[in-house]
């Protein structure tokens, strides 16, 4: 099977290509390298030589997407490429709507005018967000499918649209009896990286919490700020549910070969822990032995205060069961690589 993994050069775009060969697929990434890497493209090219083709081009070029597709007989789409700073998604909308919601339509039509002549895309899986829940009303946390989706953030919002905008197009396909599949992939918090040690995480900037916290534990910080320290919460600051980047992958990995004819499912992919901020930097304090201070900073716009999920459904019917459960472990896999590279992919 032909799989095309677009943002393949991304964090968990890369760690998905890495999977995918490893299991004796054929990879196409499609990768803009604005912030996809370059280097985790030659890595992964040199350890599965002849399988991987790796394409410049921005998934908003639907032309691009669609030679892509015709040129290697893509059937089956994963579509990570996407912007993902909460953050930065509040300072600038448009960017974001861009980015993802035209970018989701670019590749759709793509998979739509490859139909016509050529190999059919049959199966879609699409990187959706817990963020497309906003702040789950009181008593639905833990969150499970059927939380009304009320987002909170510009990304949250992109990512919402991007499931009703699948959610057409799949009907519009069933309707002309044509098959096509999708699954969208509401993901929590993703961290960690490859335990082999080939792939990371390196974003400029980096924002996310895991990776900017190891980043003061290798004194390349300062501090870290606390964004927000007056949360309804059990130590005032936010919790989150932390997944492995590989058994994130695992999802998807099940999402694509369980899909039938006309499905549209949802599945949120979390372990079902919930983690405060100060948790976490405790927590890294442990794993890798170094003093960490911390700054109690203003609150952070576009973030609700507790989220984490339920994962009976996706246990239930894709048979996922994460390997790595284990704060301290998925930590750890992150220090792994960042001790050996800590300029990350520029090293
Ligand atoms: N956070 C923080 N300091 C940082 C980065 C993040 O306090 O330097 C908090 C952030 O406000 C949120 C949580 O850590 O409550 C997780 O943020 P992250 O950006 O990692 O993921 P998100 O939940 O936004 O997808």
């Amino acid at each position: 099977m032909t799989i095309l993994v677009t943002g393949g050069a991304g964090y968990i775009g890369s760690h998905a290509v890495q999977r995918l060969l490893r299991d004796g697929h054929r990879v196409v990434s499609l990768d803009n390298f604005f912030r996809g890497h370059a280097r985790a493209m030659g890595l992964l090219g040199a350890k599965f030589p002849g399988k991987l083709e790796s394409v410049v081009g921005d998934v908003t070029n639907r032309e691009c997407v669609l030679e892509a597709i015709r040129t290697f007989g893509v059937t089956t789409v994963m579509h990570f490429a996407a912007h993902a700073y909460v953050g930065e998604s509040v300072e600038q909308p448009l960017v974001y709507y861009h980015n993802n919601v035209t970018g989701l339509v670019s590749v759709l039509w793509a998979c739509d005018q490859a139909g016509a002549g050529g190999k059919r895309v049959t199966r879609f899986v699409f990187s959706s967000s817990c963020s497309t829940y906003g702040q789950p009303p009181a008593g639905m946390i833990p969150v499970r499918e059927d939380c009304p989706q009320a987002p909170v953030s510009p990304y949250g919002r992109t990512k919402l649209i991007g499931e009703q905008i699948l959610r057409d197009y799949a009907e519009s396909k069933r309707m002309a009896g044509t098959e096509f599949a999708c699954t969208f992939l509401r993901y929590f918090n993703v961290c960690g990286c490859d335990r082999s040690g080939v792939l990371g995480e390196d974003h400029t900037p980096e924002t996310h919490l895991i990776p900017v916290v190891l980043q003061a534990a290798m004194g390349q910080r300062p501090h870290v700020g606390l964004f927000g320290t007056d949360y309804p919460t059990p130590d005032g600051t936010c919790v989150r549910d932390y997944v492995h980047v590989e058994d994130l992958v695992d999802a998807h990995v099940r999402a694509m070969s369980t899909a039938n004819a006309a499905d549209v499912r949802a599945y949120n992919v979390g372990i079902g822990k919930g983690y405060s901020v100060r948790q976490i930097v405790d927590t890294v304090r442990a794993v890798t032995g170094r003093e960490i201070k911390v700054v109690e900073q203003p609150r952070r716009a576009g973030d609700p205060p507790e989220v984490f999920n339920d994962p009976t459904k996706i246990k239930r019917e894709l048979g996922w069961n994460p390997q790595v459960t284990d704060i301290r472990e998925m930590i750890a896999s992150a220090w792994k690589w960042f001790e050996a590279n800590p300029r990350g992919y520029g090293a």
